[in-house]
């Protein structure tokens, strides 16, 4: 099969050739220039030898340069791979080696972590190593001289369904990366399900979340791929960002949860007009109800939140205007997605019990790559013979079968034989006035083995103390969920597209990882 990604992006470039494609910082392109751009870049690679199926590595904040790079390696047949700036330089060569990559695009920014791994990069030659603003790489040649004069007219690769797309390595919140392998087929079904979320050649989508992310390619990818407009945020500010969207009169956003927050936190918030908004969308970690709530009420449009790996093969979503009393949950699974819940051995578990969420759906990864071990690790079959995938989370799904997750399984905390789900306990250490933010760990307990420990942000100027806020706690919570004690920090440590980095919160407590 032709795959028509590549020629259905070229077709918008002939239909609506000058209208605004991708806006950075430094300018806007149109549709014709994005896709004169990726076209060279396409002929460019080709020239240097790039095959349908090839990796080309990235290491870039997002930029009109770093989307046309994208869209010439799929023009070229080749699979992008998005790597992290906020990656160590020991996992980033490990990560450029693993995927195979013979090129290395790099911004500025991240030129002080490329020149701790360049020593290390034993595929990629250095004529292969670009600037993608800078020309300060090893080649000495940033994107625009090593574009030359080739040629802004190419020809679309043929490649089938089964066709590498990207990959994309997990933060590794959880453990060592594991670069996760999209294909055609992948990114096809997701980008015309995203449609129906107004994705479409109307909208003006900030992506304000890193390009490396699945979270930000989910709507990103799917707003080209159906004529829309991207305004592009390198680094993410808070206030830079209620400029953008006035200035823009930006549609759509995917953002995550701490973004909310400090958006709205903002003391000039309501001056911004927001009233081009139609939809939020949320994802990679628990968005609260009292920030859904807020948001509701401040900021026009609807909020969508979304629960998903980026393995693919789990997926429900909330609509946050259609279910006011849901807020706490992540929704129902989304159209062709199946979630169920399974116990220790596998076995089901009757409605409203807690247990692993494991789930299947129209989008899932072909594997990670080069590890079919993991892979197969990572499935579960039903007793009809189906295949779901596990997803690390344990949850519960209510009567209506909306989904409620609980914690990351290695997050669990088992107490004295009683399994503690940090969760039920961060909602009552927030109901406290002085709390803003809080993360509840395990830590070793001679007596029970583990114990939970609170540990919090006050809000700006509260003088509440540890004992306080941890007797209102206990006073709230079941005998057995009880917290050992409540320390303050200024801050939570949080992965680059928010998640809470909970191993780290931990570390310090335990001799031996847990
Ligand atoms: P690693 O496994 O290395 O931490 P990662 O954090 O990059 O990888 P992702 O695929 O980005 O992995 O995240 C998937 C996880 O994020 C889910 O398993 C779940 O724990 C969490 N998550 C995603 N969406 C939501 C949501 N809406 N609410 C709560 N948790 C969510």
């Amino acid at each position: 099969t032709m795959d028509p990604i590549g020629h259905h992006i070229q077709a918008f470039a002939r239909t609506q050739a000058d209208k605004a494609a991708l806006t950075d910082e430094y300018g806007t392109l149109t549709w014709s220039e994005m896709i004169s751009r990726a076209n060279r870049i396409a002929n460019r690679l080709r020239q240097d030898g790039l095959k349908t199926g090839d990796t080309v590595a990235g290491l870039a904040e997002n930029s009109n340069n770093y989307m046309c790079l994208y869209l010439g390696t799929l023009i070229a047949g080749g699979c992008m791979v998005p790597l992290s700036g906020m990656a160590s330089g020991e996992a980033l060569a490990l990560m450029v080696a693993d995927c195979d990559s013979r090129f290395l695009f790099v911004s500025e920014k991240n030129l002080s972590l490329f020149r701790e791994i360049r020593d290390q990069l034993e595929r990629v030659r250095p004529g292969q190593r670009i600037g993608i603003d800078t020309r300060d790489v090893d080649s000495g040649q940033d994107l625009d001289a090593w574009l030359g004069d080739v040629s802004d007219q190419a020809d679309p690769a043929e490649v089938t369904l089964d066709d590498p797309f990207n990959i994309i390595y997990s933060s590794g919140t959880t453990g060592t990366p594991k670069g996760i392998l999209h294909d055609y087929r992948f990114r096809q079904r997701q980008f015309v399900r995203l449609a129906r979320f107004g994705l479409d050649g109307d909208a003006i989508n900030l992506v304000s979340t890193p390009l490396y992310s699945n979270t930000t390619l989910v709507s990103a990818l799917p707003t080209l791929y159906n004529g829309g407009t991207l305004i592009l945020m390198g680094k993410f500010n808070a206030h830079r960002f209620l400029e953008l969207a006035e200035e823009h009169r930006v549609t759509h956003a995917m953002l995550v949860p701490v973004q909310y927050t400090r958006i709205m936190a903002e003391p000039d918030f309501d001056r911004f007009d927001l009233s081009s908004f139609k939809l939020k969308l949320c994802t990679s970690a628990p968005l609260r109800a009292d920030v859904i709530d807020e948001a509701m009420k401040r900021w026009p449009g609807n909020i969508r939140e979304v629960y998903g790996l980026t393995e693919g093969g789990i997926s429900t979503t909330l609509d946050c205007a259609a279910n006011p009393s849901k807020w706490d949950s992540v929704g129902v699974p989304t159209e062709g997605a199946e979630v169920r819940i399974i116990d220790d051995e596998g076995n089901e578990v009757p409605r409203g019990e807690i247990g692993e969420i494991v789930g299947r759906a129209i989008s899932m990864m072909r594997g990670y790559y080069h590890r079919e071990e993991q892979t197969r690790e990572m499935l579960w079959t039903s007793p009809e013979g189906l295949t779901f995938y596990r997803s690390g989370d344990m949850g519960r799904l209510d009567e209506d079968g909306f989904l409620y997750i609980l914690d990351r399984r290695k997050d669990m905390i088992i107490s004295g034989g009683f399994n503690i789900y940090a969760v039920d306990l961060e909602k009552v250490l927030l109901e406290h006035p002085a709390v803003a933010d809080v993360a509840v760990i395990g830590i070793p307990s001679e007596h029970w083995g583990e114990t939970p420990l609170g540990l919090v942000v006050r809000k700006a100027g509260a003088s509440d103390t540890e004992e306080e806020i941890l007797a209102f706690a206990n006073g709230k919570l079941g005998k057995t969920q009880r917290l050992s004690g409540v320390e303050f920090r200024d801050e939570l440590p949080r992965s680059t597209i928010g998640k809470v980095l909970k191993r780290e919160l931990r570390a310090p407590y335990w001799a031996e990882p847990k």
